[in-house]
Formats: C-alpha cells, structure tokens, sequence
C-alpha cells in the first residue's frame, strides 16, 4: 500500500536501514543528557539550517508535535491577545484551542478562493497556517512578509506543518515556524521542530513563564546545549538527521514539487468529473493537492484505490466527503505518482 494521504504520509524507503543502524549502534538506548546524544541533536540542528535555508541566529527546538506548538506559542508567547488568520480547519483548529488558554483573542477568517489581507492589529501575537492541509490552500512568502511589516512588535507564527521540508520558505518573515514530521519530512510521526527568531526568544524571556514542563523558558536554557527538558523522541531526531544528510536543498526539492504539482493540475483536467476543490491557482498549495467530485464518485474512488493499493486521504472537515487528498511530498516517487495516475485515469475517462 503506498500512502497518498497528507499526513502521515509515506516515509522514506531508507527508513528501515537507519531504523537497524539506530539500534546496531546502541542510539536508540542513549542518555538524553550524553555527549552522544548533543552530538545528534547538534548535527540535526546544522543540516536542517543548511538544508532548509534557515538563518543562523533562529534557535531550533525538539518538540512531540504541531499541536504542542500551538500550546507552547500559547502559554509562552502571548502576552494579552492573539489574532488567527485563518480559511480552512487546521487555522481554525488553532484559533479554538488557543482560545481557551488565552485571554483575548481575535479571529480572521478569510475565503478560500481570496488571498489573506495583512492588516494592521493590536495583538502581541499573529498566527497563519501557511499551508491548510484541509483545503490545499497555500499563503506565499510575500504576504507573510507583509503582515510583519505592518505589525513589527508582533510575534507573528506560521504553522508549515505540510510544507516545511518541501517548500522554500523564507524563514527570516516571521518569528515562529513549526512542523511536525510525518509530512513533508517523510518520516513517522512524533517529532516536531519549532523554529524561533530571537524576537521571538527575546519575547519569552520576558514574559518569563515556567508553569508548564514545555514552558519555552526552559527550552531555551537547555537548548544553550542541544537539550531537551524532557526525554526526547532520540530514535526520530536521529532518522531526521539521517534523511537530512542526504536530502538536497531547499531550492531543488521546492521546484521538484512545483513540478509535480503542475503535473497534477493537467492529470486532474483529464479526470471526468473530477477538478481542484479550489478554483483560483494562485492560492493553491503545492504540497497538498484536494480533489473534489460527488459524495457517491469519491467514495467509489477511494474504494478502489485501495484494492490497487493506493491509499488517498480522506477528505478533511466540512470537505470530509466531496473531497480527496494527495500529498506531493517529497518521499513520494514519481514512478508512484505516474502508477496512481494510471489508475485514476483508468477508472475516470
Ligand atoms: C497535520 C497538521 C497539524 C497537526 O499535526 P500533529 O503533529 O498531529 O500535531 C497541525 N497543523 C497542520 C497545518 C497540519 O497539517
């Protein structure tokens, strides 16, 4: 079965290897306080830096999950509000969880065929899904840019979930980016990296907040060594090392995608029945591609699919049942993705 959905998604077939390479070299049993270990996490830090075009002075942390972001940027981050900009279910997923630990909060939701408009606001944090894997809509590097200028004082915080790793994000734009691994970095779930300017650290110092065991203040303190407060998932951190000592940069693997996703766009124009759930290309993801027709045409192809061994991902939210998805991630093959359009061409003329 190879996976197609946006998340988890197929991970890298080197997988395996470095999975009996982790335990044959006794890592997956070492101290998260040994000189083994920072070596690990110092090395990771260094490729994903060298890899993803991030700059030198951004502090990189080792967390469980993108959720624990939201948390983290909540409980450390927010001095009295935050404003959430958001067109589809993750952006709006942060929105009401954040809600509950903050004391003020503002939400501005904005149509998924429309790009988000910067504005101008009083909130101490900003947050934007850069890339709505519900609805497989994307915000480029310039309007991100764009609402920092209008709001400099602001920490503003971008969840890249499915598109760190797989696109060219231009990290110095915003103050918080974060990830978890099971998606553009084709590798199993539960890792994230959150990736802080010094803004952003310069903000939690400030507020000082130590109530919590993922209290960025502490993070910081061991991060100074390439630690972690907790015990880490070191097997993952290793496999991210691993993939990233091989991956090319940035810059390639973004034009590889953008590719595919072309590729995509005229593969789907031949589908009967079958289009983008989106209809305006300049808001369009790379990185998740929604597939839209009738309740009774997806379930069928889904059905299908999965004979063949295909596995497409279910459509998300209120897209739930009109929608499927496919993730164009990098660990995806292009013989994988040529063998699936087969298939649906097959079953759609
Ligand atoms: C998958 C996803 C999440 C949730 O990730 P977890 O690792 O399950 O916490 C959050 N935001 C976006 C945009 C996602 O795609």
């Amino acid at each position: 079965m190879i996976s197609f959905y946006p998340g988890p998604s197929k991970v890298y077939e080197q997988i395996p290897k470095y999975v009996q390479e982790a335990y044959d070299k006794g890592i997956v049993s070492i101290n998260h306080r040994s000189e083994e270990f920072v070596e690990i996490s110092q090395k990771t830090i260094l490729l994903l830096k060298e890899k993803l075009n991030i700059p030198d002075n951004y502090t990189i942390f080792f967390v469980s999950s993108a959720t624990e972001c939201w948390e983290i940027i909540a409980q450390s981050l927010i001095k009295n509000k935050s404003q959430h900009y958001y067109n589809g279910a993750f952006g709006e997923k942060w929105y009401e969880y954040t809600k509950k630990l903050t004391p003020s909060i503002e939400e501005v939701p904005f149509n998924l065929e429309t790009f988000l408009i910067p504005q101008k606001s009083d909130a101490d944090v900003i947050c934007i899904t850069q890339n709505e894997t519900s609805n497989g809509t994307a915000i480029s590097n310039e309007i991100i840019a764009e609402v920092k200028q209008k709001n400099p004082d602001a920490i503003l915080a971008v969840d890249a979930t499915s598109s760190m790793g797989g696109v060219a994000l231009n990290f110095s734009n915003a103050d918080v980016w974060f990830a978890s691994v099971q998606k553009c970095f084709g590798l199993p779930a539960g890792l994230a990296i959150m990736i802080c300017s010094p803004q952003a650290i310069e903000r939690a110092i400030e507020l000082n907040r130590n109530t919590h065991y993922n209290s960025l203040t502490f993070m910081i303190d061991k991060m100074r060594v390439y630690q972690t407060p907790f015990t880490p998932n070191v097997l993952s951190i290793y496999l991210l090392m691993r993939t990233l000592m091989h991956r090319e940069s940035i810059s390639i693997i973004d034009t590889q995608l953008k590719t595919r996703y072309n590729q995509w766009i005229t593969m789907i124009d031949s589908y009967n029945g079958f289009n983008h759930l989106i209809k305006n290309m300049d808001v369009h993801s790379t990185t998740v591609i929604p597939i839209a027709s009738t309740f009774e045409q997806i379930k069928t192809i889904k059905q299908k699919a999965k004979v063949e061994g295909f596995l497409l991902g279910n459509g998300y939210g209120e897209w739930a049942k009109n929608t499927f998805r496919i993730a164009n991630f990098p660990a995806i093959t292009d013989e994988e993705i040529q063998n699936l359009h087969s298939f649906l061409l097959q079953q759609l003329k």
